[in-house]
C-alpha cells in the first residue's frame, strides 16, 4: 500500500474509532461546542485505549479552564512526589462569575446561627472525587469525560445541571499511586490485547499503585490527616462544605458494580444522622439504577461495604452535613481481562463510572432543596443536641510532652474543631458545629450491632496520642486556640562547657538524638531518673533523658553548642544546660546508669509478601519525623546482602515462610552477634513459630476429659461467623514497665495500644522480658469477640524482648506505628531502635 493511502486509512480508522468512542460514552449529550477539545482530541487516543498519566489529566483540565468560561482550575496541594492536586470548578458562566456570592449563600446553610430558607434558589455544591486508590484507574478517565461533557455540551440536560449546581471535579485524589499503576499498565500493554489474567499487565509489582508515596491508604486518611493529599483536601473541604461527594473505586474483576445504600452502619449508636444512610441514599439509588439499567450494566447494593469508619472519602463528608457516595466498579486491571462472563474492558469500566457521575449530578440537582435543608438541620442540631454521655466538654493534655499535645491539637484544628486553653489543660466543648467530630475523636464504643467490619472498629483518636482526657459535665472554656504555631514554648538552651540534657519525655527526643548522632555528637541515655540544677533551675528528669557530655566530644564546646542549638531549633525539644555533674537527687551524670548510645543503622525488609502498609508506616516515621535514612532491603536481595553494616533489622507483618532455612540462619547469626531484630505483629508470630526465640504463642486450653461435639450451622452464616473472630482494629490497655528501656519516656504504666491482628504472644518465662502486658480489663474501644478477648488477649503480652546470643529480638504483638497516627506507641518502637543495642535480658541463674 502506498504511504499516503496507508495514512488515509489510518486517519479514517482513527476517526471511526473516535466516533464510536463518542457514541459509546455520551451519545445523548450532543451538541458539543467544537472549540472545546474532547479528551481523545487532546490526548491523541480514545479514552480507554491507554491509561492516562496524572500530568496529562492536569494539562487537559488546565486547557478546559483556559478555553471555557464554564470552568476554572484550583491547585489545592502537592503530593509527596510533587504532583499537583487539582480541582476543576464547573458551572454556568453566570454562576462562576458570581461564585463568591453563591459561596456565601451556600455557607450560611452550614452556620447554625443563620436560618436562610431559599433552599432551591442556591445551586447545589457537588464534589466529584476520583481515584483515591491509584490502581483503580477507571474513574480518573471518567473524570475527564465528565469534565468534557459539562464544559462542552450544549444539551438542555447539561445546561440545566450547570444552572443549578457548582461542580468541583477532583480527578485524582492519589496521583502518586495512580502514576505507579499507569506506568505499569501501559508498559505491559500489547497491541493485541492479552486478556489472560496471569499476564504481567494485570499483576502489578509490590507495592502496587493503591497507596500513596509512603504506601498509605489515602482512603483511611481523611480522619487521621497525615499526608499532604488529605491535608490539602481537608483544608479545601472546610472552605466549601459540598452537599454531595463521590468516591469512586474498583473491586474484584469478577464482580459487577456497587452503589449505595451500603450495609447498615455497624455502630450501635452511630454518630451520623439516620436520615443520611436511609432517606438520602434511598433517594439517590433509583438514579443510579436507572442509569446503569439503560446501558445494560449489572450492579448490587446493601450487601457489602460499611461507612462505620469515619476516615473514608465515603463517610467523612457524611459527618459534615453532606451526602457521601461510594461507587465500586469491577476492575479490568489493565486494558482487557478474562472474567467468568467473558472479558471486561477498560472502556466498559470507565463508562459505568461516567454514567454514575452524571447520574450523581442529576440526582443532586433534582433534590437540591432536600440536600440543603438536610445540611442546615445537621449543623443546627450540632449545637442543640445533647451527648448521650451527658458530657458538655472534654478536657485533655499531657503534662510532660508538649509536642504530642501539639500534634493532636493540629488534627483537631484541621477538622475545624474548636479548642480552648484553660490553665494547663485544653478544653473541647461539645456544643459547636463540629459536635460529631468531637464525638469521633473522644468517644469509645465496645458494643456493636454488627461484628464484621470493612475496616477498623475503633477511632477514638485521643487514645492514638496516649493523651489523658476526661469528659466534663460543665466547663469553663478559656481562651480559643487558633493555631499550633506557639503551642510549644521551650526556653532556648544556654551555652555550657560541661553538659546538656534533653528531656526524655518529649515525642521529638528520638529525632533530636538522631540529629546529634548524625553530627558525630556522643549521647547517653539515663537508665535511672535524676534531678539536677540546670541553667533554668532545678529539674527532674525521667528514665531515657539524654545526656550530651561536652568534654567527651571530639568537637570544641562552641561547635557542640551550635549543634545542640540546631537540634533544639529543629525539633523544639526541652533542652537544658548544666554546669555540674552532681545531681540533687538520683544518679549523677558520671554514673554507670548513663549508657552511651550507638547510632542506629537500620534496614527494613520490604517486597513481595511483606505488608506494604506496615513497612510504609516504618519508612514514613523515619523519613518524615526522625529524618533518619532506613535501607529498604528487598526480600529478593536478602540472600546475598551483607547485614554487617546494620545494627537494627525491622520485620513487619508478612509471609516469611518464603525465607528458607539459610536465610533464617543468616538473620539468626547476625542477631546473635549483638544486633537487634525488631518484629511487628505477624513477624513476631513467625519468630516464635520458627524458634528464633524461646517464646510461645497463647493457646486455647484443651479439656481432654470432654469430646468436642461439632455443632452444625447454616452455610449462609459462615462468613459472618468467621469474620467475627478477626480483630479488625481495636484499642486495648496494656500495663507498661516504664523502668525498662523500651518503656522509657512514659510516665504512666497505663498505655492504649492498637491491635488489628490475631497475634497473641504468651508472657515470657523470663521475669524481665515482658515489657507490656494487657491489663485485666483491657478493652478500650472497638470490636473484639468474647473468645478473642477472654481466651487469647487477656492472658497475653503486647511487647516482649527475648535474648538471641549476644543480641535480642524485640517482638511487638500490636502495631505501634499504625497509619502514621499512633504517637502514643511510636516511642516504644523508637526506643527499640535507639536503645535496642543496650538492652540485655537479665537472667536468674538459680
Ligand atoms: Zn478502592
Amino acid at each position: 500500500m502506498p504511504v499516503q493511502k496507508l495514512a488515509l486509512t489510518l486517519v479514517l480508522f482513527l476517526l471511526t474509532f473516535s466516533l464510536i468512542a463518542q457514541d459509546y460514552f455520551f451519545k445523548d449529550k450532543a451538541p458539543f461546542d467544537s472549540n472545546i477539545p474532547s479528551p481523545e482530541t487532546f490526548l491523541g487516543y480514545p479514552i480507554g485505549e491507554q491509561h492516562t498519566r496524572h500530568d496529562q489529566i492536569v494539562s487537559y483540565f488546565t486547557r478546559l479552564a483556559e478555553l471555557s468560561d464554564r470552568a476554572s482550575i484550583t491547585i489545592y496541594g502537592k503530593t509527596h512526589e510533587h504532583r499537583k492536586l487539582v480541582i476543576l470548578t464547573v458551572s454556568s458562566e453566570e454562576n462562576l462569575g458570581n461564585l463568591d456570592n453563591l459561596k456565601t449563600q451556600h455557607l450560611s446553610f452550614t452556620n447554625p446561627e443563620e436560618s436562610p430558607t431559599n433552599y432551591s434558589e442556591v445551586p447545589v455544591f457537588i464534589n466529584l472525587g476520583y481515584n483515591v486508590h491509584g490502581n483503580e484507574p477507571s474513574s480518573s478517565e471518567a473524570a475527564m469525560l465528565t469534565a468534557y461533557t459539562l464544559v462542552a455540551s450544549n444539551s438542555d440536560e447539561v445546561l440545566n445541571y450547570l444552572n443549578n449546581s457548582v461542580i468541583f471535579i477532583d480527578p485524582t485524589i492519589n496521583p502518586d499511586g495512580r502514576d505507579r499503576h499507569t506506568q505499569w499498565a501501559n508498559q505491559f500493554k500489547s497491541n493485541s490485547l492479552v486478556s489472560d489474567g496471569i499476564d504481567a499487565e494485570h499483576n502489578e509489582a509490590w507495592p502496587r499503585g493503591r497507596t500513596n508515596h509512603y504506601w498509605f491508604d489515602l482512603n483511611r486518611d481523611w480522619l487521621l490527616a497525615v499526608h499532604p493529599e488529605s491535608r490539602g483536601k481537608l483544608t479545601w473541604y472546610h472552605e466549601w462544605y459540598p452537599n454531595v461527594v463521590t468516591d469512586f473505586h474498583e473491586m474484584g474483576t469478577n464482580s459487577n458494580y456497587f452503589f449505595e445504600p451500603m450495609k447498615p452502619i455497624g455502630s450501635q449508636d452511630p454518630i451520623m444522622p439516620k436520615e443520611n444512610y436511609e432517606a438520602l441514599n434511598n433517594l439517590f439509588a433509583p438514579y443510579f439504577s436507572n442509569a446503569l439499567d439503560n446501558i445494560g450494566s449489572f450492579y448490587f447494593t446493601k450487601e457489602a461495604f460499611d461507612g462505620t469508619y469515619p476516615g473514608y472519602g465515603s463517610s467523612y463528608p457524611d459527618l459534615q452535613g453532606g451526602l457521601a457516595l461510594l461507587f465500586e466498579q469491577a476492575s479490568s486491571r489493565g486494558h482487557l481481562q478474562d472474567t467468568d462472563y467473558g472479558t471486561i474492558s477498560f472502556p466498559f469500566t470507565i463508562r459505568n463510572q461516567y454514567v454514575s457521575s452524571i447520574a450523581t449530578i442529576k440526582a443532586s440537582v433534582e433534590n437540591k432543596a432536600t440536600l440543603r435543608k438536610y445540611q442546615q438541620d445537621f449543623f443546627k442540631s450540632a449545637v442543640t443536641k445533647k451527648a448521650k454521655t451527658g458530657f458538655s466538654a472534654y478536657e485533655f493534655g499531657d503534662a510532660y510532652d508538649m509536642n504530642r499535645n501539639k500534634a493532636f491539637i493540629d488534627k483537631l484544628l484541621l477538622h475545624k474543631i474548636k479548642v480552648y486553653k484553660q490553665g494547663e489543660k485544653y478544653i473541647v466543648p461539645l456544643k459547636q458545629p463540629q459536635h460529631r467530630m468531637v464525638q469521633t475523636m473522644f468517644e469509645t464504643y465496645t458494643k456493636f450491632r454488627d461484628s464484621v467490619f470493612y475496616d477498623a472498629s475503633a477511632w477514638s483518636v485521643v487514645n492514638f496520642y496516649n493523651i489523658k482526657y476526661r469528659g466534663l459535665r460543665s466547663a469553663m472554656i478559656g481562651e480559643e486556640i487558633t493555631s499550633t504555631a506557639n503551642l510549644v514554648n521551650v526556653a532556648r538552651v544556654q551555652r555550657s562547657s560541661y553538659a546538656y540534657i534533653i528531656d526524655g519525655d518529649d515525642y521529638n527526643a528520638p529525632a533530636a538524638i538522631y540529629y546529634l548522632q548524625s553530627k558525630d555528637i556522643k549521647v547517653a541515655a539515663a537508665f535511672k531518673p535524676f534531678s539536677i540544677k540546670t541553667a533554668n533551675g532545678n529539674k527532674a528528669f525521667n528514665y531515657g533523658s539524654i545526656l550530651v557530655p561536652v568534654s567527651k566530644q571530639k568537637k570544641s564546646s562552641d561547635e557542640v553548642y551550635n549543634i545542640v542549638s540546631e537540634a533544639q531549633n529543629k525539633y523544639d525539644v526541652p533542652l537544658f544546660a548544666v554546669n555540674t555533674g552532681f545531681s540533687t537527687k538520683g544518679v549523677d551524670l558520671g554514673s554507670r546508669n548513663f549508657v552511651n548510645l550507638d547510632k542506629p543503622k537500620a534496614a527494613l525488609l520490604v517486597g513481595n509478601g511483606v505488608s506494604s502498609y506496615e513497612a510504609g508506616e516504618v519508612w514514613h516515621l523515619f523519613d518524615t519525623r526522625i529524618n533518619m535514612p532506613v535501607t529498604k532491603l528487598q526480600m529478593r536481595n536478602l540472600k546475598n546482602a551483607s547485614l554487617d553494616k546494620y545494627n537494627t533489622l525491622i520485620m513487619v507483618s508478612g509471609n516469611y515462610n518464603q525465607l528458607d532455612s539459610l536465610q533464617r540462619q543468616k538473620i539468626t547469626r547476625w542477631t546473635s552477634q549483638g544486633n537487634t531484630l525488631i518484629t511487628i505483629a505477624n513477624a513476631s508470630k513467625w519468630a516464635v513459630e520458627k524458634k528464633l526465640v524461646e517464646e510461645k504463642l497463647t493457646e486455647k486450653e484443651k479439656d481432654s476429659t470432654k469430646t468436642e461435639i461439632v455443632k452444625r450451622l447454616p452455610y449462609v452464616d459462615a462468613s459472618e461467623h468467621l469474620g467475627r473472630e478477626k480483630v479488625g482494629g481495636a484499642i486495648f490497655e496494656v500495663d507498661l514497665d516504664v523502668t525498662h528501656p523500651l518503656g522509657f519516656g512514659y510516665r504512666s504504666s497505663s498505655l492504649p495500644v492498637y491491635k488489628n491482628n490475631e497475634v497473641f504472644l504468651s508472657p515470657s518465662k523470663n521475669e524481665y522480658s515482658t515489657v507490656a502486658k494487657y491489663t485485666a480489663n483491657p478493652h478500650i474501644d472497638g470490636f473484639i469477640s468474647n473468645d478473642n478477648l477472654n481466651i487469647f488477649l487477656k492472658p497475653s503480652a503486647s511487647l516482649i524482648v527475648s535474648p538471641l546470643g549476644k543480641g535480642r529480638v524485640i517482638m511487638f504483638a500490636d502495631n505501634p506505628n499504625f497509619r502514621g497516627s499512633w504517637y502514643g506507641t511510636n516511642r516504644l518502637f523508637l526506643n527499640a531502635v535507639f536503645l535496642g543495642s543496650k538492652i540485655s535480658v537479665p537472667k536468674d541463674d538459680n
